[in-house]
């Protein structure tokens, strides 16, 4: 796998997509030695259970646990530290991991109870936990979702579980970004296995999941959040931590040079999409009939840039989405199911970020 592939794959059976995804990047033979340490470091921000949209699904780390073992690497491990006035054992109940760790024989390792050393981040001393530090690969397993701080959360921000709680208020203090882009120096980040299944809108712990069902692969993190503001509606420079990290050398924004790596088709759109109140009011201004989850998960977020902007207003005509719209006309629609209309947006799915540049031109 090269640095600026992107692997995609959309689905519901998580741990096999999972798993897909590591066969397609090669993983085995990028970790190299099977005697080597692997740590899969989940998000578990908090006690929450995935389907919330804000930790990653226990079936991401059960697939990556039967590819590695397949493969023969035996010292494995997965490690968390959870937010600061969380406590991580409390979150791995919640999430299901410990069900996972009994099955496979992991263990799960506390970065809340770790201890730590600090290390020149170009510029910038940051404290790191000493069982992050001595692994010999990691795996980041971020989910995709909103922040309320930092707008957007996955590979680089999801490193934060890799320091210990007094580090974590300290990045507070400094307004995140400056030190989330220097710890991208330091923290290990060998292989990112993104949960795109249900992120939430806008907060990182959840609470208004948006149904995407996708698992992505990435060794670049800083290429990964930079798709992340595609997927979401936002551009790179909207998020400082990324620019950021680009000129600390830690990977590259240019997704317009990324080589996307599509292992299947989002096919699925025939079953309902589950939704809080908050996504519904979103909802209310699309139609959809068999819509992907993915396109539909990105016109979800799509409209609620739109909302940030004080765009959505009554009396716009519903924007048209999904299979079911296949060779019909209409007024205005988004994806190619939709090519049939006076107003349509190309794509299959088009990204979130295309979807509102579109919809602020053409939606009168
Ligand atoms: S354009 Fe149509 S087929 Fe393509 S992802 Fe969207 S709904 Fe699915």
């Amino acid at each position: 796998m090269n640095k600026n592939d992107i692997i995609i794959i959309h689905g519901t059976n998580y741990k096999e997509m999972a798993i897909q995804v590591l066969e397609r990047a090669d993983l085995a033979s990028q970790i190299g030695e099977r005697t080597k340490s692997v740590a899969l470091k989940p998000n578990l921000v908090t006690a929450s259970h995935p389907s919330n949209g804000g930790t990653t699904h226990s079936e991401l780390l059960a697939g990556t646990i039967e590819y590695l073992q397949d493969h023969g690497f035996q010292n494995l491990s997965i490690m968390e530290g959870s937010w600061v006035g969380d406590n991580t054992q409390s979150a791995f109940s919640a999430a299901g991991y410990r069900e996972v760790s009994r099955r496979y024989n992991v263990p799960l390792i506390d970065l809340q109870k770790d201890s730590y050393t600090e290390y020149d981040a170009k510029g910038m001393k940051i404290a790191l936990c000493d069982k992050v530090a001595a692994v010999d690969y990691m795996i980041n397993m971020p989910v995709l979702k909103g922040h309320c701080q930092t707008t957007i959360t996955c590979a680089l921000k999801n490193c934060k579980g890799m320091i210990p709680n007094k580090e974590k208020r300290r990045f507070h203090t400094l307004g995140l970004h400056k030190p989330i882009a220097h710890l991208g120096v330091i923290a290990p980040s060998h292989f990112i296995l993104v949960d795109n299944i249900c992120g939430d809108l806008d907060f990182e712990e959840g609470g208004n999941p948006v149904t995407m069902n996708r698992v992505l692969g990435f060794i670049d993190p800083v290429l990964c959040d930079s798709y992340v503001c595609d997927c979401m509606g936002y551009s790179a420079d909207d998020i400082p931590y990324i620019r950021m990290a680009e000129k600390l050398g830690v990977g590259s924004t240019d997704t317009a040079h990324a080589n996307f790596i599509y292992l299947n088709e989002d096919r699925g759109g025939k079953g309902e999409i589950k939704m809080t109140r908050r996504v519904q009011s979103l909802a209310k201004f699309t139609v959809q009939k068999d819509a992907c989850s993915a396109c539909y998960g990105s016109l979800i977020y799509a409209l609620d840039r739109l909302n940030d902007s004080g765009k959505l207003q009554k009396g716009l005509p519903p924007v048209c989405i999904g299979q079911g719209y296949k060779g019909q006309s209409g007024e205005i629609g988004v994806g190619q199911c939709t090519c049939g209309f006076a107003k349509s947006l190309k794509g299959c799915p088009p990204k979130a970020v295309d979807m509102v540049a579109f919809l602020e031109e053409n939606w009168k």
